[in-house]
């Protein structure tokens, strides 16, 4: 179909749509119409997303979608818009952001808002051409599904369509979108762009609008002076704690933490150059761009606190009543904001704790539990082992018999097998004779296959080539992450050497 021709036909998807976001109205957004790429094919498809949403097998797999996923014709009943957010980038205001590429285009009445990343220009793309290219729409569309496979909260994707139009970054390359999934995309940045350019009025607007429907339980709470958007921000940052918690767990590093990167929901956002640590080096930075490495793997739960306290100020206006300042200028108290961070500082090495506590297939808490964990780590980290690898045979040792000969796997992964060896005894002695279960415990919470970077790289060179299939069959694999997977063992396998040479920058 030529995209200028189907422009007038809307795509009958079967979905119903809901009013949502765009009740806040015309300071919160601009309408447009995504812009159509030329001859769009398939990349990849989510069927559990697709299932999810309601979308019939058939439909989905029609000419129809393939032009209504690349933004060529509209879906009956949507009502796209680009939305405006500022926001702190690598630690510095940027002010004004917003949808620069991506297009929502509406709430489902299941509460699902559907967006089209790399969808065309918008009034927000600043020096941007609104586009996405082919490796980074793959890299996001497989890392939303593999995360939410992981059990980490995150946004999802359905699809992604690819079209031969070429986009420039440092090289030539083609277009691409992603069509995600999330309950809501608003960011951080969302409450800085309205707090930092004086529109209280639609900064209450927008708070209102994220507890009604998100956090409804601030309403009325009792805490913290009964003040709501106080309560708002103690319930964003105990899911931030718990995202981070899931995050360090699971050894991904995002990358880009920018406060318009950061989820009001406490959801994985705005996948750019994210990467699955493999060998465990704390200090990791997977964004080639990050010179400074303010977002490497080990900084990042104070980096959310950082954004947090970022969304404390944007939100000061409505939590403290403003006081003239000798110079003319309002000042806020901060005190209340600060008392709901504060529970942060707890709830992220708590939620951690348990976090590693599952990884180790522990059900109750002990105290010697912290240093256990504490000691392996250490021990990773002072090797660089393979993180992934080393939890995953951990897991099949405790599961298999308790002999020395068993633990042949994990002793392989590390050179210091004394202080192994002596882990391992510390270890057996607190699973004790609830071996097996906690092995299968263990099985089903450290996975065999994470999306480490080789592996995205590896079915993006095959889609550039027109190869879709390995991609298709690693989103497979990657959605049923704790499953063996025996056909595809060189998945879980170590990286090759080349896999550290891999550089992911900002460029998407
Ligand atoms: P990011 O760090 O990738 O989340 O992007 C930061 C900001 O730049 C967001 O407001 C994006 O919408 C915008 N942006 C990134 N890439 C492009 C692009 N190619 N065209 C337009 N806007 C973009
Ligand atoms: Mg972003």
């Amino acid at each position: 179909m030529n995209a200028n021709t189907s422009a007038a036909v809307a795509a009958d998807s079967g979905l119903h749509w809901q009013e949502g976001f765009s009740r806040l109205g015309d300071a919160f957004f601009t309408r447009l119409s995504p812009r159509p790429l030329p001859s769009p094919y398939w990349v990849g498809t989510s069927r559990a997303m697709a299932r999810e949403l309601g979308l019939s097998d058939e439909w989905v797999a029609s000419q129809e979608a393939l032009e209504a996923f690349t933004g060529n014709i509209p879906l009956a009943g949507s009502d796209p818009l680009a939305s405006v957010y500022s926001g702190h980038q690598f630690g510095v205001w940027a002010g004004q952001l917003g949808d620069g590429r991506a297009i929502l285009l509406g709430e489902t009445d299941k509460g699902q808002e559907i967006q089209l990343k790399g969808a065309g220009l918008t009034p927000y793309s600043r020096m941007g051409d609104g586009r996405a290219v082919l490796r980074s729409s793959i890299r996001e569309f497989l890392c939303s599904e593999a995360m939410h496979a992981l059990g980490v909260p995150t946004s999802r994707a359905l699809c992604v369509t690819g079209s031969n139009a070429p986009v420039r970054r440092e090289t030539m390359e083609t277009a691409a979108v992603v069509t995600r999934v999330a309950p809501s995309f608003v960011r951080f940045g969302h409450f800085e762009h309205f707090a930092y350019s004086g529109q209280h009025d639609e900064l209450r607007k927008l708070a209102d609008y994220v507890i009604d429907r998100y956090y409804p339980e601030c309403r009325n709470a009792t805490t913290l002076a009964g003040n709501p958007y106080a309560n708002l921000l103690q319930a964003v940052s105990a899911r931030t704690a718990r995202l981070m918690a899931h995050w360090q767990a699971v050894g991904f590093c995002h990358g880009v933490m920018n406060t318009d990167n950061m989820s009001i929901l406490g959801l994985t956002i705005d996948y750019g150059p994210f990467q699955f640590l493999d060998g465990f080096n704390p200090a990791h930075i997977c964004n080639h761009s990050d010179t400074q490495g303010r977002y490497a793997y080990n900084r990042q739960p104070n980096i959310a606190y950082w954004n947090l306290f970022c969304l404390g100020q944007a939100l000061l206006p409505l939590i403290s009543p403003a006081a003239e300042s000798g110079n003319g200028e309002q000042e806020f108290d901060q005190e209340l904001a600060l008392a709901a961070l504060e529970p942060y500082k707890t709830q992220f090495p708590e939620a951690l704790e348990n976090a590693m506590r599952a990884k180790l297939g522990l059900v109750d808490s002990r105290p010697e539990d912290r240093e256990l964990i504490e000691s392996a780590l250490k021990l990773l980290a002072s090797e660089q082992a393979d993180y992934t690898i080393f939890w995953r045979r951990l897991s099949h040792h405790i599961a298999g018999t308790p002999d020395r000969a068993a633990a042949e796997p994990v002793r392989d992964i590390l050179l210091d097998r004394p202080t192994l060896d002596d882990w391992l005894q510390r270890f057996d002695v607190r699973v004790g004779a609830d071996r097996a279960e906690t092995g299968r415990r263990m099985l089903a919470a450290n996975p065999k296959f994470v999306l480490r970077n080789h592996l995205g790289e590896e079915v993006i060179q095959a889609a550039k080539l027109g190869d879709f299939s390995p991609l298709q069959a690693l989103a497979d694999v990657l959605s049923a992450p704790f499953d063996e997977h025996p056909a595809h063992e060189s998945w879980a396998g170590f990286p090759p050497e080349w896999a550290s040479t891999i550089e992911i920058s900002c460029s998407s």
